[in-house]
């Protein structure tokens, strides 16, 4: 580590060496050194000053952030204040709506158990897991981890933890449901009197504190406390030597035989070229598997995309749900909650859920179905606009929830037989299936790929059959062209 050395992100393409002179069998793993996960760049990352944000100088993806405010008692003060917040949550009335002096009282966890009591089992446990679950496991897990960065070293189980974090965090959607619980209310403003209840404002407070745990959390300074094993273990069993360098230290080894692990990071060296898909060890500090790109990223997304599509007519064709007033009513598509909401005045909310359920599903489909179709073809033009569009599908993909939870609120609070009734519809489960199915394809796919095909990331190493001596029963039919024999480990 060269602390003297002011902090700031060096800029500089990689030299491709042309051919691999005499190496050493070992792995090595490179400080300073970090690889964009958007587009696949290798780029020298200095100790960065608090308050700062070092940038991919390729394509603009924030690579570390780092913050002003202590990286662990910060996010951990947070982190209690949500898991205060998010028990209260639980315990506490979301909204009472009365109805001529009928009242109806609902929290929760009401939405998830009536949808379910009417035969949208589906819906209701994905609202339940997006609402209730995945915050409350999200908050014990950060609790853990952080807790856990108090120890001089990681311990064993932080890293799958923090994995598991990263993974889960998405779902955990709290700051959707505020905006599903904003658009049920104006709903319901003109039926009946309606009372917000504690929950509401918890729910947004718990909102803040979530969102400012992970600003204020600096998972890299977290990775950097956790020691890299002396070895590294092979697919096939064998273990090789890990050397630690600092990549001042050494010459820029070739990019094809470089990879930075998908869970925390680290950026290994290997002695051969690195196979695209194909696991090439087990990563050192976390324990995750080590591999260049994401394992048949376009095949999959292009499997999740189409089947998107086909939910979307159904999603926007049928009635997401009905709804009685005095006796009489009738069910209502997704646009027609947008035309009623434009007609009640309430012009800023129409389009919100406008942007939120038909733009941006559209978005993704046509978006991810157009990345994949430039990478299939190999299109060297618009990577920047390319990766700059995909980073806008990946934040925007959970806001089109906002209709699915509103949904869910208005099924639960509105109960009262003929006088005002609703309830859901086949529409509804359409609609969360495109939304879920749209959240992972977008995780399938692995931006890189763009950057891979048209050229800029070194020379692409196909997947290679196994050895030959090992891993029997596994024909050995792919992979031409070979470029390297792997060498076997001699650990
Ligand atoms: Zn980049
Ligand atoms: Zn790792």
């Amino acid at each position: 580590m060269s602390s003297s050395l002011p902090t700031r992100l060096y800029r500089g393409a990689i030299k491709i060496a042309r051919r691999n002179r005499r190496q050493s069998p070992n792995v090595k793993v490179i400080e300073g050194l970090v690889e964009c996960p958007c587009c696949g760049e290798f780029q020298v990352l200095e100790n960065l000053a608090p308050g700062n944000v070092a940038r991919c100088t390729r394509c603009g993806q924030p690579l570390e952030r780092r913050n002003k405010t202590s990286p662990i008692a910060t996010p951990l003060a947070f982190c209690i204040t949500s898991a205060a917040l998010y028990l209260a949550t639980i315990a506490s009335s979301l909204m009472t709506l009365n109805l001529y002096g009928r009242e109806r009282s609902v929290d929760l966890l009401t939405g998830p158990m009536e949808l379910l009591h009417e035969g949208w089992g589906e819906v209701g446990v994905l609202v339940g897991l997006v609402t209730i679950l995945a915050p409350g496991v999200v908050i014990a897990m950060m609790g853990l981890i952080l807790t856990s960065a108090f120890f001089d070293e990681l311990p064993d189980w932080a890293p799958h933890l923090l994995a598991w974090y990263e993974k889960l965090r998405p779902w955990s959607m709290m700051e959707v449901y505020i905006l599903g619980i904003f658009v049920a209310y104006t709903k319901l403003v003109d039926l009946a009197h309606v009372e917000v209840g504690a929950a509401a404002y918890l729910i947004a407070a718990l909102m803040i504190s979530m969102a400012t745990t992970d600003q204020t959390l600096d998972k890299d300074l977290i990775w950097k406390r956790r020691r890299v094993e002396g070895t590294l273990e092979r697919p096939d069993g064998t273990r090789v030597v890990v050397d630690r360098v600092n990549i001042h230290d050494i010459e820029m080894p070739p990019v094809q035989n470089m990879l930075s692990c998908h869970s925390c990071g680290l950026v290994g060296a290997f002695p051969e070229p690195v196979p695209q898909t194909r696991s090439v060890g087990l990563c050192p500090r976390c324990g995750h598997d080590m591999q260049r790109r994401k394992t048949n990223s376009l095949t999959r997304t292009t499997a999740l995309v189409l089947a998107a599509l086909i939910f979307y007519f159904p999603a926007n064709l049928f009635p997401v749900m009905t709804v009685i007033k005095v006796g009489s009513g009738g069910g209502h598509t997704i646009i027609e909650g947008v035309i009623e909401l434009w007609q009640d005045g309430m012009i800023p909310l129409s389009l919100l859920v406008l942007f939120a359920s038909i733009t941006v599903p559209v978005a993704k489909i046509v978006g991810l179905g157009f990345m994949i179709i430039q990478t299939e073809r190999k299109a060297e033009h618009g990577l920047l606009f390319r990766s700059k569009l995909f980073r806008i599908i990946d934040v925007i993909g959970r806001w089109s929830m906002i209709d699915v939870f509103m949904i869910s609120i208005l099924v639960a609070v509105v109960r009262f037989s003929s006088l005002a009734n609703v309830t859901a519809n086949a529409g509804v489960v359409s609609f969360a299936s495109v939304v879920v199915i749209t959240i992972f394809a977008v995780h399938c796919f692995d931006p890189r790929l763009m950057w891979d095909v048209a050229g800029h990331n070194g020379p692409v190493t196909p997947d290679e059959p196994p050895e030959r001596d090992e891993l029997t029963g596994v024909a050995q039919t792919a992979g031409a062209n070979i470029q390297n024999e792997m060498e076997p480990a001699r650990a």
